[in-house]
């Protein structure tokens, strides 16, 4: 069995543009089939394939999701990296990533395929051997995004459907109507104010033999998105389909990012490097979170915008947040962390905080909320910039988190840190620093312990973060994290040694 990925180029046609010079959706349509054809050849699962098997069957395409973001223009050359990405039992499916020559992501698609047995037309269930070829690398290019479910809401017909008989021309290798006809069809309803189709979505639920008279209704249920339903005089649905003008947010929406070429697997030795520079595996993938360092757990909403868009260019398009106020972007491959810290780096953010040294700062909204009694984004500030910034070079005995809370209410549960900084009020009336050490959570986590000093200064506080690393750097034993350097010291004779 051959490359699991399939990779073609093309050259755009004149007669496979508009008149504008730019390739249609329909052209798009046939070269997503023909590189399929072309893979499954390759993996040795085409219909050519089953027919030297003596199997009497053959592909049909019964889902089609198409999202561009441009259409190539004449003489341009389109390469398309297709693979088939698992299954079950009686449908298959199929991604396909569409590149220009520079290497710009012209849009993506995914699809569903079953087989039938050509002689009875019934549905067969699909070989094993297809389901072994399934790529197990990538995402699958719309994320976990399913299929929409596509609804005809119309009962009465329309007096205004378009009346098409399939011509011999437009049957295929399987004895009816090429999937591609259908699409040319069910565009005809889209009227030219509506401008180009760049989203299309397709169920094809049954077939049409040659001669056969189909009609074509649309109807357009939001301004510039059309329903189309093509059936045959009978009433019987050979067609449902969706069709969408570019995303009003961009023409990645929903798109998220795949490797326009094959990556290795990475090695345990490149997962441990990339892990201590932010990098986190994404299980059964080969790809990686990237870890983004926030500055006490705050950003713009430029840099909030940075983050969505270099997700959505080079990760899944998916983002999550960590229990400690850092973001991670999903789904890197390794060849693209480069351009994923650069496109970071535009917007003043950078990849890290991993590995054996002090960790990002995480802090409450202490200085806005009206409880807070310190000034929670400063103090917090300060401490990114002094010591996860200024220690970074630093190597630690094990990782080293501080928290920040504005008040005893606790919210991000800095006394869970290794030191944890709290907002409080002393007898009289003054506002103070409670400061705890050795707070770890995990399997068997705790409280710290409080420090009997309350300190009247965000630099009292910074002077006293610096002994207690330098304690650690100092006392700590290799692997072992700050409590149990606490434990094995012992909690007073260690803060006698801080100072
Ligand atoms: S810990 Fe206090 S200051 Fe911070 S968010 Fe909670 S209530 Fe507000």
């Amino acid at each position: 069995m051959g490359d699991v990925f399939g990779a073609y180029s093309w050259t755009v046609r004149t007669y496979e543009c508009a008149a504008d010079g730019a390739a249609t959706m329909a052209s798009v349509c046939n070269w997503l089939q023909e590189a399929a054809s072309l893979n499954a050849e390759t993996l040795a699962f085409s219909k050519s394939n089953f027919e030297s098997a003596g199997e009497n069957i053959s592909w049909v395409l019964t889902r089609l999701k198409v999202k561009m973001s441009r259409f190539p223009k004449w003489g341009e050359t389109v390469s398309i990296l297709t693979f088939p990405r698992g299954g079950r039992r009686i449908v298959a499916w199929r991604d396909f990533v569409l590149t220009g020559a520079d290497g710009e992501e012209l849009g993506r698609a995914t699809s569903e395929w079953m087989i039938i047995d050509l002689a009875s037309r019934k549905i067969v269930a699909i070989p094993e051997g297809v389901f072994a070829a399934a790529n197990t690398v990538r995402p699958p290019v719309f994320g976990d995004e399913p299929f929409a479910k596509l609804r005809w809401g119309c009962t009465v017909a329309s007096p205004d459907a378009l009346v098409f008989r399939a011509r011999r021309g437009d049957i295929d290798l399987n004895g009816h109507v090429n999937n591609v006809h259908y699409v040319e069809w069910l565009l005809e309803g889209r009227p030219d104010t509506a401008g180009p189709c760049f989203e299309l979505d397709v169920v094809f639920k049954s077939e049409t033999l040659a001669g056969e008279e189909v009609r074509v209704e649309s109807v357009e249920p939001e301004p510039g998105v059309f329903m189309h339903r093509i059936y045959a005089p009978d009433g019987r649905d050979h067609v449902l389909a969706r069709t969408a003008p570019r995303s009003a947010i961009g023409a990645g929406q929903g798109m998220v990012s795949v490797p326009t070429q094959e990556a290795p697997l990475p090695t345990q030795e490149e997962i441990k490097a990339f892990k201590g520079k932010g990098w986190l595996l994404n299980k059964g993938t080969g790809t990686f979170s990237a870890r983004v360092v926030t500055v006490n757990g705050k950003v713009s909403a430029d840099q909030l915008r940075g983050v969505a868009e270099a997700a959505r260019k080079f990760g899944t398009g998916e983002v999550t947040f960590t229990s400690r106020l850092g973001i991670e972007v999903l789904g890197v491959p390794a060849g693209r962390m480069a351009e994923f810290e650069a496109a970071l780096s535009s917007v003043g953010l950078s990849v890290g905080g991993t590995g054996p040294r002090v960790r990002p700062v995480t802090s409450c909204k202490g200085t806005v909320c009206p409880r807070g009694l310190i000034d929670t984004f400063s103090l917090s500030r300060r401490i990114h910039e002094r010591f996860y910034v200024g220690w970074h070079g630093v190597a630690l005995p094990g990782k080293f988190k501080i928290g920040v809370g504005g008040c005893p209410n606790n919210c991000v549960k800095p006394n869970l840190n290794d030191i944890g900084v709290a907002g409080t009020v002393l007898p009289g009336g003054r506002r103070g620093y409670q400061v705890t050490l050795g707070g770890h959570w995990g399997r068997t986590g705790g409280a710290g312990t409080v420090v009997p000093t309350i300190f009247g200064s965000e630099d009292e506080v910074l002077d006293f973060i610096d002994r207690v690393l330098c304690f650690y750097r100092d006392n700590g034993q290799p692997g072992e994290r700050f409590f149990k350097t606490l434990d094995r010291i012992g909690f007073n004779a260690a803060l006698a040694m801080i100072g």
